[in-house]
């Protein structure tokens, strides 16, 4: 049996020791975009030629949408269906050695063997039945996605004749055993990156790392949840004292909201921790939201650059930028509206609310608004997995609940009336909350609506 120990939760970031910052120190962090295939990776080499000589610290992702696949792995493996999950992860193999050939023309002898080993141990998982516990499971299966880009990165590097060391991120970033959500162990942690990372530098290496994963002190792989090798960065930040932390985007910085969604965005030249902690923690997921906070801390400066065009200074994020923006918008997708009255028709009093957050606490809903009435509390959750269901079943014999799902969160921060306006324009609204800077909508298309009833 594997043991599971569970750890006092511990999101402490020690506070600012004024300690001074290594300036010649910088962590790169490159996303799975920045990697997709073996043309980004050529030109993340030709990037960081720049650099050849410098102290460096890159963090990288799974390449492309890697981890999107694994989780299929990782969910077919669970639900007892090794022959897809095998099939998955064969289609993954091949198309990593075709990168690996595609780079390099002849596959060199230790890559290949670095990739089949990690493909093996996922694949002798596949022996054993799924644990009881699918979180385990997928951080066991899904963290391989960074294990193996980072092998190539490293592999490709060296290749371009910029001397780079592998460094096991497993061996850094220690967290709780909160599989899928692994809370670091700050202390621990600090000692054991600067252990590490330190002698590489001092022989004039470039470490090359993984975002998004760690290990608890047992050994097991944890991951730090999606999209978190932003996160991975600023622990290495943090931890090195590092001079400065970029992260390298298809986007030239951080805009006033999602290009993807939006027309008409522009471009921020520079944003203060404290309100890139606000855009990121309502949904701007340019930036996961954890990042921030531990370079806040030592005043470390965020680049956000844009690996497209790697001569732009990008935005950055620091203490001394001024606090005037214009209206930014976040929005967050797959979205459940919970609304919950009691059963004896009694008002929801704070014994309710204490035993309503125990559940929240314990089934992980992660809470986006809240409101309540005298007889309704309502909550806007992200709709993952199981959790609302799981929630509701425990709170049914005193509450009441309905759920409205599909839902979009949109927040506006420094709101003007015209941006609100044209925000709701096609949808209703379900639920609006507003603070002096910030307003938030859960809202609905229209068309959802139209199609439901009809
Ligand atoms: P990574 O390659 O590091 O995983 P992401 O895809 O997670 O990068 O983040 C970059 C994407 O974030 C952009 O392509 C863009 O669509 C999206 N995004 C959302 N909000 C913003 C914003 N305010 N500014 C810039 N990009 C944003
Ligand atoms: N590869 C992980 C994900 O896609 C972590 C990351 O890219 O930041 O969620
Ligand atoms: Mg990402």
């Amino acid at each position: 049996m594997r043991a599971l120990v569970i750890f006092a939760r511990q999101n402490f970031i020690p506070p600012n020791t004024s300690s001074m910052l290594n300036a010649d120190l910088n962590i790169f962090k490159f996303g799975g975009a920045s990697i997709k295939d073996a043309a980004s990776i050529r030109n993340v080499a030709n990037i960081l030629q720049e650099y050849k000589g410098q102290q460096l610290v890159i963090v990288v992702s799974a390449m492309g949408k890697t981890t999107n696949a694994l989780e299929v792995v990782a969910r077919a493996y669970y639900e007892g269906n090794v022959e897809l999950a095998n099939q998955r992860l064969t289609e993954l193999r091949n198309a990593t050695f075709t990168t690996i050939q595609e780079l390099f023309g002849e596959t060199p002898d230790n890559l290949a063997a670095a990739v089949n080993d990690l493909v093996v141990t996922i694949e002798w998982v596949f022996d054993d039945p799924p644990s009881e516990s699918y979180d385990y499971d997928y951080d066991q299966i899904v963290s391989l996605g960074e294990l193996i880009s980072s092998h190539i990165v490293t592999a490709y590097l060296r290749h371009s004749g910029l001397p780079s060391v592998w460094l096991d991120a497993r061996d850094c970033i220690i967290t709780d055993n909160t599989y899928r959500e692994g809370w670091v162990q700050w202390p621990e942690t600090q000692q054991r990156v600067k252990q590490h990372v330190t002698p590489i530098l001092e022989a004039g290496s470039m470490v090359v790392t993984q975002g998004f994963i760690g290990s608890t002190t047992e050994n097991f792989t944890t991951t730090l949840g999606r999209e978190g090798s932003d996160y991975s960065a600023a622990i290495f930040s943090f931890c090195l004292d590092a001079g400065s932390m970029s992260i390298w985007k298809d986007v030239p910085g951080v805009l006033t909201a999602d290009p993807r969604i939006f027309e008409n965005v522009t471009k921020l030249d520079r944003l203060s921790y404290k309100e890139a902690i606000e855009m990121t923690y309502y949904g701007a997921s340019v930036i996961h939201p954890k990042t921030i906070k531990p370079l806040q801390n030592k005043s470390i400066p965020l680049h956000v650059r844009s690996f497209v065009t790697p001569a732009e200074p990008g935005t950055e994020i620091s203490s001394d930028a001024g606090d005037v923006y214009p209206p930014m918008v976040a929005v967050e997708k797959e979205q459940a509206l919970v609304n919950i009255s009691t059963r004896d028709f009694s008002f929801v009093a704070e014994h309710h609310i204490r035993e309503l957050f125990e559940h929240i606490t314990t089934t992980r809903l992660q809470v986006n608004m809240m409101q309540n009435t005298a007889i309704s509390f309502n909550v806007v959750v992200n709709d993952i997995d199981d959790r609302i269901e799981r929630f509701c079943a425990l709170i049914e014999d005193d509450f009441k609940t309905t759920v409205d799902r599909g839902l979009e969160l949109i927040t506006i921060r420094h709101y003007t009336p015209e941006v609100r306006e044209s925000m709701r324009r096609g949808k209703v609204t379900l639920l609006e909350g507003r603070l002096p800077l910030t307003i938030q909508m859960a809202v609905k298309e229209v068309a959802v609506i139209a199609r439901k009833e009809g």
